[in-house]
């Protein structure tokens, strides 16, 4: 196999990719089995890459910066936010344990209490007594807050994952 060389070939390459030639190296070009060869690649290879730009059917650069950007700001978003979450379970789980703590260890007055809860009812429901309606309705409302007041927590805590 015989390679052939021409001290025009860099030359001839450069106009075949810019599309820039002048007339000697044109005229080269026509004369030169070796240069007609270097520019009927480079023509190939260029129309070979055009076609496959366009058969890749590339997406619309603005939209992908665009979507990019709007990624970013996403992002940027969830960790501005992560601690805020963080924070909140933190509360949540601290508000739960606190109320736990406090119902456990408050049990035997409490308990005492609901005694003398049940023995007001008793008087209460017994004929010719006055009913307490101020003393129920606090300790009602107070029962109701409290248990609304953990059902919203529980919900909040559930709704985030
Ligand atoms: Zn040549």
């Amino acid at each position: 196999m015989n390679f052939s060389h021409c001290t025009k070939e860099q030359a001839v390459e450069q106009a075949a990719r810019s599309g820039r030639w002048d007339d000697d190296l044109r005229a080269h070009a026509a004369a030169c089995s070796v240069c007609a060869d270097i520019a009927l690649v480079v023509r190939f290879m260029q129309l070979d890459g055009e076609l496959a730009r366009r058969e890749a059917g590339l997406p619309d650069p603005g939209r992908i910066w665009w979507k990019a950007h709007l990624r970013e700001k996403q992002m940027a978003a969830e960790r501005a936010v992560r601690p805020i979450a963080v924070c909140q379970r933190v509360a949540c789980l601290w508000g739960t344990l606190t109320a736990t703590s406090i119902l456990v260890w408050e049990w035997p007055r409490l308990s005492s209490r609901l005694d003398g809860l049940k023995l007001l009812l008793h008087q209460a429901a017994s004929p010719g007594s006055r009913p307490q309606t101020d003393l129920f309705a606090f300790i009602g409302g107070s029962l109701f807050m409290f248990l609304f007041s953990i059902l919203i927590t529980l919900y909040a805590s559930w709704a985030e994952e």
